[in-house]
C-alpha cells in the first residue's frame, strides 16, 4: 500500500472509530509505520471522524516532523506510538482509542475475561492493564513498557485501550474485538452469570491459532470464574456477620 493509500485508509478507520462511539471530541489518535524510517500519525486535537489527508503527518522513529504544516501539530500521544514501533519491528499500525466498555474495565482497575468468547481467546488472549500516566507525558510509554513485547492489546488504567497490528485494519480490527469483547461480558455480568470455557478448550484454542497461524502475540488466558454476584453477595454477607459481631 503507497502512502496515499495508507492516508486514505487511517481517514477509514478514524471515520469508523468515530462512527461506533470508540472516540469522543478529539480524543484518540492513530498511526502506521510506512518504512524503516518514517510514520503517518494523526494530528492532535481533531475530530477523528473528519479527518482529512492535511491532517495525517509524518515523523521520524523520534517524533521529530518530516511533513511541516504550520496548521497542524502530531498527536500528543505519539512517544506511545513510537515506543511500539521501536519495540516491535513486526507491528505496521497502532490504534488508540477509548471505548466505552472496555475503558470502563480499566477505569475499574479490572479486565474483561477473553475466556467467554473463542474470537476473544484467539486474537486478544489476557489483556493487561498498564497503570495510570499523565497522557502526553513520557508516563505513558513508560507505563506500556513491560507488557509491548508480550501482546498486541493493552488497557490504559483511567484512560483508554490501545491494539496494534502488522497492518492498519487488523489493530482497528482487535480495537473492535476488545470492545465487544468487554460490551458482551458487562451484559452477562449484569445477568448474573459469567460462564467461561474451560481451561482444557482454552489449550484446544491455543492450538487452532497455532494451526491458522494467527499473527501478532497474545498472553495465553486463564480460564477462571467470573461471578460478580457472588463476589457482590460474599462482600455483603462478611459485612453483616461482622457488623453482628460487633
Ligand atoms: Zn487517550
Amino acid at each position: 500500500m503507497n502512502e496515499p493509500e495508507q492516508k486514505s485508509l487511517l481517514i477509514e478507520i478514524g471515520k469508523r472509530l468515530w462512527t461506533r462511539g470508540f472516540v469522543a471530541a478529539n480524543d484518540g489518535n492513530l498511526s502506521v509505520r510506512i518504512n524503516d524510517k518514517e510514520i503517518l500519525v494523526t494530528a492532535s486535537g481533531l475530530s477523528k471522524g473528519f479527518l482529512t489527508k492535511e491532517m495525517i503527518l509524518k515523523v521520524d522513529l523520534d517524533g521529530n516532523p518530516i511533513s511541516q504544516n504550520p496548521d497542524y501539530h502530531p498527536s500528543s500521544e505519539v512517544k506511545m506510538h513510537l515506543e511500539i514501533y521501536r519495540h516491535r519491528k513486526d507491528i505496521q499500525a497502532v490504534v488508540h482509542a477509548h471505548p466505552p466498555y472496555a475503558t470502563s474495565f480499566a477505569v475499574a482497575g479490572c479486565t474483561p475475561n477473553p475466556c467467554v468468547l473463542p474470537e476473544a481467546v484467539l486474537t486478544l488472549g489476557a489483556v493487561p492493564v498498564a497503570p495510570y500516566g499523565t497522557p502526553s507525558t513520557e508516563k505513558v510509554p513508560q507505563s506500556i513498557r513491560s507488557y509491548i513485547d508480550q501482546t498486541d492489546v493493552i488497557l490504559l488504567a483511567n484512560h483508554g485501550a490501545l491494539t496494534m497490528g502488522e497492518d492498519l485494519l487488523t489493530a482497528y480490527h482487535r480495537m473492535e474485538t476488545l470492545e465487544h469483547t468487554a460490551q458482551i461480558t458487562f451484559l452477562a455480568m449484569q445477568m448474573g452469570k459469567v460462564h467461561v470455557i474451560p481451561q482444557n478448550e482454552i489449550e484446544k484454542l491455543m492450538e487452532v491459532r497455532k494451526q491458522m497461524k494467527i499473527p501478532g502475540r497474545i498472553i495465553i488466558p486463564q480460564s477462571e470464574p467470573v461471578d460478580m454476584n457472588e463476589a457482590i453477595i460474599d462482600a455483603i454477607t462478611k459485612r453483616v456477620v461482622e457488623r453482628l459481631k460487633k
